[in-house]
């Protein structure tokens, strides 16, 4: 069962049921694949937890790795929700459970059993109990057990079991140290810890589609900075606002996000005047590339990120990209590439961001742009008319005027 309480992004009421649990433990994903780097892995997904739970003024919690999971166990039970949405949004982790646990005590396991299943099972329907010994050596075997609260669940709830085609399951984990129950789980986004893959520097736009690329890609362990495009007073400063807020949703899965918002009106102008019609479009994201690529260096950021889809616009055909790619020293990472529009909308539900993108705004891509812009020029074309602009003057021009703001840190929190 998948709460939208559990989905990053926005507000996040409790379910009624969680209040039957007292702790909350989460699976790594992936970094199974890591060897004996694994345990670096860990300790980033404890670091960015922890992070987490400071944004979220959340004190006194007891975070532990035991048995391939990590756990996290509050002072307040009233805290246990946001435990569970932290760890649901944390890139690393696969599976977040809030958890009853227990003695190795067959009448306790029964008892947490019919707890948890009074709070959780809200309709009708049969069971299955699925009851696993993940320490060999664990006093309790596992089919005893799961026949053991499988009956006690029957007799209580009136239910039937049915293995093949259960309406509801109750998970019960036998560790050497103790036994652990949970009836709902739900999905974390997987992937690679933030900050285990280095710095990628997201153009952040007001749109859809950046947001969600720059959340894949933290996904896979990037941290983010962020370069957004200004062109007042074309532009109202309301895009401005949007792309913070934006930030701000990013930010809370990694820690402070630094949003450079760089003057482009100047540029916007000068190809404008310059340059033919039908090229206005592709010279406009030539020259942001190469300011966001000299911002990175400084920045220290290995990567830039971006929210293209092949064929979206005119500016994002094979040789407009690779025109864009020309100006670059590092790769642009582009992970929406190959996704459709409806399923990138779709994505930003998850995300949390389509309430921000969806609020009106002009963007600057969109300045003086003609009815047919050009979908495939000659690179030697662009070069042409590039070699009568002042191209290193108005991209420093742009470096000295942008401001930085940093989104995201505690203070902000
Ligand atoms: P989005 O793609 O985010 O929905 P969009 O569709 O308005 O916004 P496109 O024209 O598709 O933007 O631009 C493609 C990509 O270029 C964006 O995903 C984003 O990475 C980058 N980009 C566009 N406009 C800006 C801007 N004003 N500032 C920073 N990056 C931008
Ligand atoms: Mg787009």
């Amino acid at each position: 069962m998948i709460d939208r309480f559990f989905s990053a992004g926005g507000p996040h009421p409790a379910p009624a049921w969680i209040d039957a649990c007292d702790e909350v433990q989460a699976r790594f994903g992936e970094l199974w694949l890591k060897g004996h780097n694994r345990d670096r892995f860990v300790a980033m997904v404890v670091r960015n937890v922890r992070h987490g739970l400071r944004r979220a003024g959340v004190t006194g919690v007891t975070v532990s790795v035991a048995h391939g999971r990590l756990r996290l166990k509050p002072q307040k039970p009233s805290d246990l929700s946001i435990l569970a949405h932290i760890l649901a949004d944390t890139p690393g982790l696969t599976w977040v459970q809030p958890v009853v646990r227990v003695p190795h005590d067959t009448a306790a396991v029964q008892a947490a059993a019919l707890r948890l299943a009074a709070a959780t099972w809200t309709t009708p329907g049969p069971f299955a109990v699925k009851a696993r010994r993940s320490a060999k050596n664990a006093p309790l075997r596992s089919e005893a057990l799961a026949a053991a609260v499988g009956s006690a669940l029957a007799v209580a709830t009136g239910r039937s079991v049915d293995l093949s085609a259960p309406a509801w399951r109750m998970y019960v984990d036998v560790s050497r140290d103790d036994v652990t129950l949970w009836a709902h789980q739900v999905p974390a986004p997987r992937g690679l810890p933030v900050g285990t893959a280095g710095t990628a520097l997201l153009l952040l736009s007001g749109g859809f589609d950046s947001p969600v690329a720059g959340y894949q890609m933290q996904n896979r362990g990037c941290r983010l900075d962020a370069v957004h495009f200004h062109s007042p007073p074309f532009v109202s400063p309301a895009s401005r606002d949007k792309v913070l807020d934006l930030a701000r949703v990013l930010a809370a899965r990694q820690g402070p996000l630094a949003v450079h918002v760089v003057p482009f009106t100047a540029i916007q102008v000068g190809i404008r005047d310059a340059a033919p019609e039908r090229l206005r479009v592709v010279l406009y994201r030539r020259f942001m590339y190469r300011i966001a690529d000299a911002l990175a260096a400084s920045r220290g950021a290995e990567a830039l990120c971006a929210g293209e889809s092949l064929g979206q616009v005119a500016s994002q055909t094979l040789s407009h990209l690779s025109a864009v790619d020309a100006v670059t020293t590092r790769t642009t990472l582009r992970p929406l590439l190959g996704c459709d529009k409806q399923t990138i909308i779709d994505a930003a539900h998850q995300v949390g961001t389509y309430d921000i993108s969806v609020r009106p705004a002009d963007d600057a891509c969109a300045l003086f742009v003609p009815a047919s812009p050009a979908t495939r020029t000659p690179l030697s074309l662009i070069e042409a008319v590039e070699q009568h602009l002042p191209v290193a003057a108005w991209v420093e021009a742009a470096l000295e005027g942008l401001e930085r703001t940093v989104v995201g840190s505690e203070a902000e929190a």
